[in-house]
């Protein structure tokens, strides 16, 4: 009885979890790549997924994303397991850009922007497609580009027109894998500013990034993976301890304070040249 009157109050105290993971772990034979994480990730938030290379952070959203089952735990959207549910149900729910590009078939980059609004077929949002698209392809930059063929672009284009595909989606949880990683530093601050401005707007927003400084500077709450588990999750502030970052990147890290401004900067501690 009273299990079940706690259970009540802690829904109803946390309405604002748009994705929770609880106790996820995903095993192939022979490696459990990700290892026992629970996370909740909040509506109106910019939540960034760091770590080393193979820690588990594109694993870790496709799991978040349904698009992989857990071995174990399970997730939540909205409240909600996510086993069972419908891809259309979700696909109006939360948007995913891909680490990779797979598109390979010539698909013109208009064409790419207009499968964001796919889930909406049928629908009264469905009104909306043209100016949905516009207003996408317009904050992505890449409306010089909309008659080019996708696999023909450069990657940050692919990234940037990938971009423009989620935004389209108009989804309430958006989850980005290194969008940012072959864009110029210019494109690097929009995606990221757009990604902010979402999360203003009511978006639940996960993205994996590996410019901690970045990372710092747009998200409200940073996750560290490093072999499959969770290292640290918090503000930015408390979690990127030169400590931390060191001992999960093997290799020297500084946690500088910007004189002015105040930002956080994350930077490798590096042997100067011998003269
Ligand atoms: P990250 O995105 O953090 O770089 P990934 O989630 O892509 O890491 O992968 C985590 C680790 O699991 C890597 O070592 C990767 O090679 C491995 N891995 C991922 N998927 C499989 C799979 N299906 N079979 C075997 N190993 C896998
Ligand atoms: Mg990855």
């Amino acid at each position: 009885m009273s299990a079940s009157v706690t259970n009540t109050v802690t829904t109803a105290v946390k309405t604002d979890v748009a994705l929770a993971a609880r106790d996820v772990t995903y095993a192939v034979p022979g490696k459990v790549i990700v290892d026992g994480v629970s996370l909740e990730i909040r509506a109106g938030t910019v939540v960034a997924l760091v770590g080393p290379n193979g820690a588990g952070k594109s694993t870790l959203l496709s799991l978040l994303a349904g698009d992989e089952r857990p071995t174990s735990g399970s997730v939540l959207l909205d409240g909600a397991d996510l086993h069972g549910q419908r891809l259309t149900h979700l696909a109006r729910k939360r948007a995913v850009l891909l680490q990779e590009q797979k598109l390979s078939f010539p698909f013109a980059v208009l064409g790419v922007v207009r499968m964001g609004r796919a889930p909406w077929r049928g629908r009264p949002e469905e009104d909306n497609d043209d100016r949905v698209v516009d207003q996408s392809i317009e904050t992505a930059e890449v409306g010089h580009l909309t008659d080019r063929l996708f696999p023909t672009l450069s990657g940050g284009e692919k990234a940037r027109v990938s971009f423009a595909r989620v935004l389209a989606q108009q989804t309430a949880i958006l989850m980005l894998d290194e969008p940012t990683a072959a864009l110029d530093i210019r494109h690097q601050e929009a995606v990221l500013g757009h990604a902010r401005l979402a999360a203003q707007a009511g978006a639940a927003v996960v993205v994996v990034l590996h410019d901690l400084s970045l990372a710092a500077a747009y998200a409200d709450e940073v996750v560290v993976l490093a072999d499959g588990k969770l290292r640290g999750h918090g503000h930015p502030r408390e979690v990127f301890t030169s400590e931390l970052l060191t001992a999960v990147y093997r290799h020297p890290i500084e946690v500088l304070t910007h004189p002015t401004t105040g930002a956080l900067m994350v930077m490798p501690v590096r042997v100067p040249a011998q003269p």
